[in-house]
């Protein structure tokens, strides 16, 4: 099993650290190899995703990634951000599905701006199509240069477009994820508005008859953006296009409060998958020691189970990280009254201590 490390950016190479330790730590024949990324990748080679680093990434079995990005680099042309790495590695592997698990821990209730009785024992997946959609449509606009201002534009448009294997793809990935949960997908469009959605809710529709043992709904995503701050434990599997993905899996990282805490996995078809935490870069605190190594665990726990097809050791990392909170563990981003603050690598120490 081949693991690309690709740790990156501001607190990356930090998280990825602590992830790396506990991937060691379970004595698994894992064999990592690690690249740069990112600003980091832009400093030693010339470019944000060099050759080298996507060739380690397309020959691995899953891709650990940290996070990508400085504001030092926001003068860069476009091509060269860091942030066109990660775009970059969506589009050289495939990654069409993306995983968002809104996990709120028991100890971590308080840590949501909800009421602690709407969040208790909340566990939804949102499944985002990431390859299509207004985002890879055709963009038209009266641009002065490729990457230049909008000098004396009248209009600018992009089309939103999704083909009907796409439709069918992402919503096999929902359902098979459903039959490991609970039975339900809520599928949501704009069908009232959008062609491509009702399409879109046609489709799922014509592929859910293949899965009759799981509940389909389907909600317009602007109930659905209202629903999950109303009711958000009534989801369990939420599958939506690219660009209403985008804004309701933040929406639905936020319902826990810890930003910290989330992981997520982008998948393509042949199941390697692309593994990072939910959060950037955060250059704020990048260096100090004090960042939430936890997402990062928890995406490795991902990818031991998505691509490595490696279930109790990815239980096994679920149930430390609890145990770990359990004990009252808490990096700085989740601290309250009464808990320990630990810095990042110690929190990484401890989950692999806890690992048993
Ligand atoms: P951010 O997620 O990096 O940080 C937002 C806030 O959350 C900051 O205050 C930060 O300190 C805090 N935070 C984030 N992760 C944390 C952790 N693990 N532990 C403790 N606190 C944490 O978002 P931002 O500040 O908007 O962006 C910073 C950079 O990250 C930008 O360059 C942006 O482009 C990049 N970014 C990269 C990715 C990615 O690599 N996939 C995703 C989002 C943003």
């Amino acid at each position: 099993m081949k693991i690309a490390i690709l740790p990156g950016d501001g607190i990356g190479p930090e998280i990825v650290a602590e992830a790396v330790k506990v991937l060691r730590a379970l004595a698994l024949p894992l064999e990592m190899e690690t690249a740069p990324v990112g600003g980091a990748a832009y400093e030693a080679a010339g470019h944000p995703l060099p050759e080298a680093t996507l060739k380690l990434a397309q020959q691995a079995d899953a891709v650990l990634f940290g996070a990508v990005g400085d504001w030092k680099y926001d003068t860069l042309p476009r091509p060269l951000r860091p942030e066109q790495a990660i775009l970059g590695l969506r589009k050289a592997l495939g990654l069409f599905a993306n995983f968002r698990p809104a996990i709120c821990y028991p100890e971590l209730t308080h840590a949501s701006s909800l009421k602690p009785e709407l969040v208790q024992g909340l566990d939804i997946l949102i499944i985002r199509e990431l390859t299509g959609d207004i985002y890879f449509g055709q963009p038209r606009g009266r641009r002065t240069a490729p990457d230049g201002p909008f000098a004396g534009a009248d209009e600018a448009f992009d089309t939103m477009r999704y083909s009907r294997p796409e439709i069918e793809r992402i919503a096999r990935v929902a359902f098979e994820a459903a039959r490991q949960r609970r039975r339900k997908v809520t599928s949501v469009d704009k069908a009232n508005v959008l062609e491509t959605f009702q399409f879109w809710k046609d489709v799922v529709t014509e592929v859910h008859r293949d899965y009759p043992d799981v509940e389909l709904e389907h909600m317009y995503v602007d109930n659905a953006a209202m629903q999950l701050v109303k009711a958000p434990k009534k989801f369990d599997v939420v599958v939506t296009g690219n660009m209403f993905g985008d804004i309701l899996s933040d929406e639905a990282a936020m319902l826990t409060g810890s930003i910290g805490m989330l992981p997520s996995a982008s998948l393509n078809e042949r199941g390697q998958g692309l593994y990072e935490p939910s959060h950037g870069s955060a250059p704020d605190i990048a260096g100090r020691g004090i960042a939430n190594p936890l997402a990062t665990i928890l995406s490795a726990a991902m990818m031991l189970r998505f691509s490595l097809k490696q279930p109790e050791a990815a239980r096994r990392i679920e149930a430390a990280v609890q145990k770990v909170l359990a004990q009252g563990l808490r990096t700085a981003d989740i601290a309250h009254e009464g808990c320990t603050v630990v810095g990042t690598a110690a929190m990484g120490d401890a989950v692999v201590r806890a690992l048993g």
